[in-house]
């Protein structure tokens, strides 16, 4: 492949001049390189050079004439933005480790030390921008025929790799995941081997590679790569849990481990949605807890969507997920998603759609979608079934949205407007005359209006034992008409 072609940005040709100018050399190396054979071109460039990275982004950065340039002294790196481009510069390194620390010691090196030290041999690639041979690769660990037959493997001992920066073995397993690769053997084992070491690595960065590998095609080669190397264990041990079948009396239930990986495999063909993917990994988490084998009825997970939603915050504070709104959603999706499928084994009553879509709200769409994910039985007649229920359980959705709309439920009585009409001050009873309207509309006893709903509040009001002091007689509409 002629690599020039790669390399015709303006930012390639400035490096190469400096790098003449001040004879110093320098190569584009990692990512971007590798990025280039995988014919998906990226904007981050890497740039290494053969002296300090920071005094080279400096002179960079005054011919591009930008001043959009970081420099991080202490790691003697700098990134340098220019328009969409995002290039770091680093000096060649030599790294050794200690056991405790993912941060090794750095001495300055060459630029075979500074490949010896990367994780993969297809990140390893580099091109040089120097003039005497510009655009040449440098691939000491064949690392392009790796591409080629898609292979994960280190450069030096996999074991020393990986021990050195524990990291790496699960940057193998999202790479691995995100190209559709396989990890060579002795890497894997190698893997398997120090799987104990991921310890020393912080939550944050364990959770950055777990969602690259979530936002993969088929998320679920990461998982069982997971599981198959015992990573699984030390992040994730209640997804470990679901493993197995248990039997009694003749009768076993199915693999939870298997059922929800196929369930996130599914759904991920429909969404790239991340926190919806998080929810199908979820969805069954709680099914460990809540399994018990009933005489003549078999196993059941009786609750295990309640239990599961009261799992979430733990499992996402342990691995440093957000705990805002993305994990109430994921929570509200654990939750909800056992609703549609009952929905649609019993006859489809206007009002439990309307209480589905009260408590889902606008995330309906993907619960929906989750629920169909969710059908993962082997038997063809099942799964149609299955799906054509969910078809009247959508169009029903439909309907009763456009005649009521439910979804973005909006009190029609306000709590003021109780309290000023009976002279109270916030009290429980303002609480049970808004329940008491929101039910009836969600049981269709009342329409979605303002003027149904006043004459509620002063129905139950009375009810109550409240006397009204002040009443709207423009609303008012007498009791039996
Ligand atoms: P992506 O940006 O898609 O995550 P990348 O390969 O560019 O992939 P970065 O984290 O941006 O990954 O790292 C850039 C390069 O730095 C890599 O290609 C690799 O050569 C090297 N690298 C990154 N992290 C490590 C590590 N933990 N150990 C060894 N080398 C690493
Ligand atoms: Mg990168």
């Amino acid at each position: 492949m002629e690599m020039r072609e790669f390399l015709k940005h303006k930012i390639f040709s400035i490096v190469s001049d400096v790098a003449e100018f001040e004879n110093v050399d320098a190569y584009v190396i990692g990512g971007y390189v590798r990025d280039i054979f995988l014919n998906r071109p990226s904007k981050d460039i890497d740039i290494v050079v053969l002296g300090s990275g920071v005094d080279f982004a400096r002179k960079v950065a005054r011919r591009l004439r930008t001043t959009k340039v970081s420099y991080f002294k202490n790691f003697g790196t700098a990134q340098l933005k220019y328009h969409e481009w995002d290039v770091e510069f680093v000096g060649a390194r030599k790294e050794s480790y200690r056991l405790d620390s993912r941060k090794p010691i750095v001495e300055n090196g060459t630029l075979e030390d500074d490949q010896n030290r990367r994780d993969f041999t297809i990140n390893a690639l580099a091109l040089s921008l120097n003039k005497r041979n510009f655009g040449e690769l440098i691939d000491p660990f064949d690392g392009v025929n790796d591409l080629k037959r898609g292979i994960i493997r280190t450069p030096l001992d996999p074991l020393t790799t990986f021990s050195d920066d524990p990291l790496r073995m699960l940057r193998a397993v999202r790479f691995a995941t995100q190209l559709n690769f396989d990890i060579e053997p002795k890497t894997l084992d190698a893997i398997r081997q120090m799987n104990g070491r991921i310890k020393i690595v912080s939550a944050e960065r364990i959770t950055d590679e777990l969602n690259k590998m979530m936002t993969s095609l088929r998320p679920s080669m990461g998982w069982f790569l997971l599981d198959e190397t015992g990573l699984l264990e030390y992040i994730l041990p209640e997804f470990v849990a679901l493993k197995g079948v248990e039997s009694r009396n003749g009768i076993s239930h199915k693999d939870n481990f298997l059922h929800t990986l196929e369930v996130l495999d599914n759904l991920s063909a429909k969404s790239d949605n991340l926190w919806l993917r998080w929810a199908a990994l979820l969805h069954d988490i709680a099914k460990p807890k809540t399994k018990r084998f009933i005489q003549g009825q078999g196993w059941t997970f009786h609750g295990h969507e309640f239990v599961g939603a009261k799992m979430i915050p733990s499992i996402f504070r342990k691995l440093k997920l957000p705990l805002n709104d993305k994990m109430k959603y994921v929570q509200k999706m654990v939750q909800l998603h056992l609703r549609p499928i009952v929905l649609s084994q019993d006859e489809v009553t206007d009002s439990a759609v309307r209480r589905l879509l009260f408590d889902a709200g606008d995330d309906i769409d993907d619960l929906m979608m989750l629920c169909e994910a969710d059908i993962t039985s082997k038997n063809d007649a099942t799964v149609k079934r299955h799906l054509a229920n969910f078809r009247i359980v959508r169009k029903k959705l439909k309907e009763i949205e456009e005649k009521d709309a439910i979804r973005n439920f909006q009190p029609p009585v306000s709590g003021e407007l109780i309290m000023d009409t009976f002279g109270i001050k916030p009290c429980k009873e303002v609480g049970v005359i808004k329940t008491r309207i929101k039910d009836a509309i969600l049981d269709g006893e009342i329409h979605n209006n303002f003027v149904e709903a006043y004459n509620l509040m002063l129905k139950v009001g009375r009810e109550i034992g409240l006397t009204p002091i002040k009443i709207d007689q423009r609303y008012v509409v007498p009791e039996n008409k």
